[in-house]
């Protein structure tokens, strides 16, 4: 047998190798061993295992930046797999959940026991979530010189979350944020800093961060979001993408404006990654999964090809792993999402009970997690 799995003549979208076309994909000990132009004129090679892919949309297994997987020791823990592999996702990034404390919890309640892939913001307090979400009330909890230490050590710690808020931070401002960029700037990683309520006022959060660094909830409808209350946008929002400063959706429970993205896209800018901030309050609506974000966005206008580009290999970018994830390179592992373009009219809803319908959407079919086929629910 030349393969294990081969997956015949799906439609490619790998924009990470700019295609974009019909493709066979060869896979054998969980690696993509071939990628070549689908021509019927060609005898197809064996393999154990063929998959009629005509009818489904082939990407790189999709990757969500930013959700919440650390369950019973956080009041917002979901189970990894209904919200990676289940879901088409192969790739999860925890934003967070786990401080340098509670990782090694984190790691064995929602890391060593899932198919789903999973990479780590740590959260600069060193009990992440565990200790209720204020984590940075008390400066006293914020772990520097341990977070560094760790982040040395474990290569699924990508980036240093800071949750900057009024409800997170209480009183202290824009000082967690310096430690974290502290920390950050030592490992040459990046921060992901999550947006809300005042204060910290955005401004002084933005101009803080760095090329790389990443606004989680950019697209937020709350007062105080990257746009004025007459529509413009914040100078230091458009100095912070200058610097290539990136915007996230994160869409969560209460973070993700139709109205907001929509002004956005009107000013030219579409967000660098899409991710869901999904955890249990919010799977059953408004987030859902993955690809139900992706169809927001979808359904705002932005084409397939970006939206596939902001869901595989610029999420991998920002976490320095393109070399490995986001993409159908041959010789990388065989992560891969099959997604069916269904028929609508199916109605959207975003954070602010605003709806949309969309006469198309994205369903997720199977995914392949190390070569390894699994059938989405
Ligand atoms: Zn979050």
């Amino acid at each position: 047998m030349d393969y294990d799995v081969l997956l015949c003549n799906g439609l490619v979208i790998d924009p990470a190798n700019s295609r974009n076309g019909r493709f066979h994909i060869g896979i054998r000990e969980g690696i993509i061993q071939r990628v070549w132009e689908a021509d019927d004129r060609m005898p197809l090679p064996t393999s154990k295992m063929v998959i009629d892919a005509k009818e489904l949309i082939v990407t790189p297994g999709l990757i969500d930046l930013h959700v919440h997987i650390f369950t019973d020791y956080t009041p917002l823990g979901i189970q990894t797999d209904r919200i990676g592999v289940q879901q088409g996702v192969t790739t999860v990034v925890d934003a967070g959940s786990a401080g340098v404390e509670s990782y090694p919890i984190f790691l064995e309640k929602s890391v060593t026991s899932s198919e789903t892939e999973v990479l780590a913001w740590i959260n600069i307090s060193r009990l992440g979530l565990c200790g209720g979400l204020s984590e940075l009330a008390d400066l006293s909890q914020l772990a520097p010189v341990e977070t560094a230490h760790l982040m040395k050590s474990d290569s699924r710690i990508c980036g240093i979350k800071a949750r900057m808020s009024a409800s997170v931070v209480q009183e202290n401002g824009s000082k967690p944020l310096y430690v974290a960029k502290q920390v950050a700037r030592e490992l040459e990683v990046p921060v992901m800093v999550h947006i809300g309520n005042a204060p910290p006022a955005l401004h002084e959060v933005l101009e803080l961060l760095e090329a790389g660094d990443v606004v989680t909830h950019a697209f937020h409808g709350k007062k105080g979001g990257i746009f004025t209350e007459e529509g413009s946008l914040l100078p230091e929002a458009e100095r912070a993408l200058k610097r290539g400063v990136i915007f996230d959706v994160g869409h969560g429970t209460s973070s993700f404006s139709f109205a907001t993205m929509r002004r956005a896209l009107e000013c030219g800018i579409k967000p660098y990654t899409i991710s869901t901030d999904i955890y249990r309050q919010n799977i059953d609506g408004p987030v859902h999964s993955l690809a139900m974000t992706m169809n927001k966005i979808l359904a705002l206008g932005v084409s397939l090809d970006e939206v596939v580009e902001m869901s595989t290999c610029n999420p991998a970018r920002i976490l320095r792993k393109d070399h490995e994830i986001g993409t159908l390179t041959e010789g990388t592992r065989a992560d891969i999402s099959l997604l069916r373009m269904k028929k609508g009219p199916l109605e959207l809803t975003d954070s602010e009970q605003a709806t949309l319908t969309t006469s198309s959407y994205l369903q997720p079919e199977l995914t392949i997690k190390s070569g390894k086929v699994l059938k989405c629910v």
